[in-house]
């Protein structure tokens, strides 16, 4: 550790040394350099000098002594090696500083004599060290009070790296001044090292963190908006739309479609076709409703989203960006008019309304406009849409379906395992339409599901089925629920009900519903379920695995049995994963003690697979289709399906089907 020591008395560099070291060092040091360069290390003794005594060039003014601390007195009590350098005068000190520290050996601590005639004293003395050293500690040695410290502080501060020391000074003074310092010194230093080094690594990873940060909101824009317009795509557009359906107020939704873009682009060719998109992106950005959101689509389709008073806010919006878009165009130096169709539907947000929904609307709505001609704009109403025709005309007729008669029900065998007994029967709702012929209940109970008139048709079908039922031995009946009857408030007491005005057992209804009608709600289903079993009811698990019920979860519900839904059966044969799954639901069954139904069986391979697998019960074509209920009253009175071959069904092939049913049993 490299001291300095500045005073112009030479006696005073005498008491240093023997402060020190212990031992006598003369003004005559230069003798031990020159011994240094003449021997080197080797030729001194071991304790007289540190290896680094020579690494400092002795200058003209300045003496440096290394002082080894084995062998001096200091060495025993733990102090660091010296280096002493001494300066008689404050300037030389000022440039052996500079020296030590172009070459890296800085000093850690100097000692100032305040008084040096005839050159600068110790104040000015610090202050030029200062100015190039700030690392340094000083302690200023005064003889009488020529500054105060405060005046010497402001010139060579900070405060704490100054320490004064009155002359004459002890010699255990000075060394623990100068050890209590180095420490510091030496600590500060590590500190900065380390603290440098952490400002490094943090403008580093500031600097990758920027780099990164750059490169995503890249990716970000290059993933949601259009190369050629730079506007926001399709996939941005319908974020923004799926976010925009979900808060409360009024939106408008548009879909804008150029009217000559193909003939621009098959005369004037591509490059002009994109000239004119981009054109035209501009127009509409500029001419929509601030803060809309203009998207191109693609090709020549753009979206626009906006927030409105009303509809007929809109469609005047909407006729000003069209008008805008009817102007002639300078496409490469060919005047072209430009023109462009709207479709517009407006949406309650905050409703639930599904987005890929409203964007089909608007797109009904274009279709229109652009079988209306060009440059119009079309709001959409739900006579543009097949589908919600459809369905207003489903709705309207199976409202008057149940009272002019048109409904029936077929029944179908539910057998057990063997096949020699019927255990009861699936009802079925048929539809015989005056407009549309026979209609599948897969198409008129979602439609009837999702207005109320699931109820009345759940009700008619559940009372008829009921009345039935008592023309059979002992069978029951399986009817079909949807998950809004299953909701229904007070269902139990509804069904309870029920059967008290047909005058049957419980027992003898078996109440279907699918997973999805008791896992959005499990723990209320969980507690209907319950209520009704503990009545007597049967309940079924319909179409058991295409839903999202895990395995194990079933256990928390009252069943009496599940019920393998077809396309596992169907895929039995062709795919592993079918017939595991089918093991394993069966598997599952038998250990919570359920029954389990395989349904839609077409085939005898089938059958036998189902057997060995463990299936208690079966029901299918393979068996039976599903009769009316004269045939249904003769199955159920016969017990089994022999010799049924007469029955009348509710499609072909029937008797053939029985006809096998009864091989089977051979
Ligand atoms: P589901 O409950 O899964 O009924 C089984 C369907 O598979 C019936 O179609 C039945 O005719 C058919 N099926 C039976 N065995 C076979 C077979 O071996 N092969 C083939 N390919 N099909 C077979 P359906 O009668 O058209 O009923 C369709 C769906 O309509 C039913 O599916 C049920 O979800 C619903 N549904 C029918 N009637 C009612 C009802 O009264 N109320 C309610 N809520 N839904 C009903
Ligand atoms: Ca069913
Ligand atoms: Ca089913």
């Amino acid at each position: 550790m490299r001291i300095l020591i500045v005073d112009d008395e030479p006696a005073m560099h005498d008491s240093y040394r023997r402060s020190f070291a212990g031992r006598h060092t003369q003004r005559g040091d230069g003798l031990e350099a020159m011994a240094d360069e003449l021997f080197g290390d080797v030729g001194r003794a071991a304790p007289d000098a540190a290896p680094d005594a020579t690494l400092q060039e002795s200058g003209d003014a300045s003496r440096d002594v290394a002082l080894n601390a084995s062998g001096s007195p200091a060495a025993d009590e733990g102090y660091p090696d010296f280096a002493l350098t001494h300066c008689d005068q404050g300037l030389d000190a000022v440039a052996t500083v500079e020296t030590a520290l172009a070459e890296g050996a800085p000093f850690a601590v100097a000692f100032i004599d305040v008084r040096m005639p005839p050159g600068i004293d110790g104040r000015e003395t610090a202050r030029r060290i200062r100015a190039i050293d700030p690392e340094i500690n000083f302690v200023i040695v005064t003889g009488y009070s020529e500054f105060s410290p405060a005046e010497i502080n402001r010139v060579a501060g900070p405060a704490d790296k100054i320490f004064y020391i009155a002359k004459p000074f002890e010699v255990a003074e000075v060394l623990q001044t100068a050890t209590a310092l180095g420490k510091r010194w030496e600590v500060d230093r590590e500190l900065a090292t380390t603290r440098d080094l952490l400002a490094a690594k943090v403008a580093l990873l500031e600097e990758q963190g920027a780099e990164l940060a750059a490169n995503e909101s890249r990716a970000l824009h290059l993933a949601t908006h259009d190369s050629l317009t730079d506007a926001p795509n399709r996939l941005a557009f319908l974020r923004a739309l799926a976010e925009r359906t979900r808060d409360a107020g009024l939106f408008a939704t548009v879909m804008i479609d150029l009217d000559r873009f193909k003939l621009v682009n098959d005369t004037l060719g591509h490059l002009a076709g994109d000239a004119l998109i981009r054109e035209i992106c501009a127009i509409l950005n500029r001419s929509t409703p601030a803060d809309a959101m203009v998207a191109r689509l693609g090709g020549d389709e753009f979206g626009i989203l906006f927030d409105t008073s009303g509809e007929d806010a809109a469609v005047m919006a909407c006729d000003r960006i069209i008008a805008a878009c009817s102007v002639s165009l300078q496409v490469f130096g060919n005047s072209v008019q430009g023109g462009a169709s709207a479709g517009l539907v407006v949406t309650e947000g905050g409703q639930g309304s599904d987005p890929i929904d409203v964007m089909r609307r608007s797109d009904l709505a274009l279709n229109d406009a652009k079988r209306g001609g060009r440059g119009i704009v079309r709001l959409f109403d739900e006579s543009m849409d097949e589908g919600i025709r459809f369905r207003r005309r489903v709705e309207g007729g199976l409202g008057r379906a149940i009272a002019n008669g048109e409904l029936s029900l077929v029944y179908q065998p539910i057998v057990s395992r063997d096949a020699i007994e019927v255990v009861g029967f699936e009802a079925l709702v048929r539809w015989n339409t005056t407009q549309y012929g026979a209609m599948s209940p897969a198409t008129f109970v979602p439609i009837a599901e999702e207005s109320n008139l699931i109820h009345e048709l759940g009700d008619w079908v559940l009372g008829e089925a009921l009345a039935v039922l008592k023309q059979w031995p002992g069978q029951y009946v399986s009817v079909n629920f949807s998950p809004r009857q299953f909701r229904r408030h007070n269902f139990v007491g509804h069904i309870m009900e029920s059967v008290q005005r047909a005058g049957v057992e419980p027992t003898r209804l078996q109440i279907e519903i699918t997973e999805t009608a008791i896992f959005d709600d499990a723990e209320r289903a969980a507690e209907t379920l319950y209520k009704l079993r503990q009545m007597g009811f049967r309940i079924a698990l319909d179409d058991f695995g295409t839903g999202y019920s895990s395995l194990y979860n079933i256990r928390k519900f009252a069943l009496d049995c599940l019920k393998i839904d077809k396309s596992f059966i169907d895929g039995m044969a062709r795919e592993r994963e079918s017939a595991a799954i089918v093991h394993s639901i069966i598997h599952l069954g038998r250990a919570l003690g359920l029954g389990v139904i395989a349904e839609g069986v077409e085939t005898e391979a089938q059958v036998q697979a189902l057997r060995l697998a463990g299936a208690s019960h079966m029901q299918g074509y393979f068996f039976s289709r599903p009769v009316d209920a004269k045939a249904a009253r003769a199955i159920a009175r016969s017990r089994d399906l022999v010799g049924r071959d007469d029955v009348s069904t509710d499609g072909p092939n029937v008797g053939q089907r029985v006809g096998r049913g009864l091989e089977l049993r051979r």
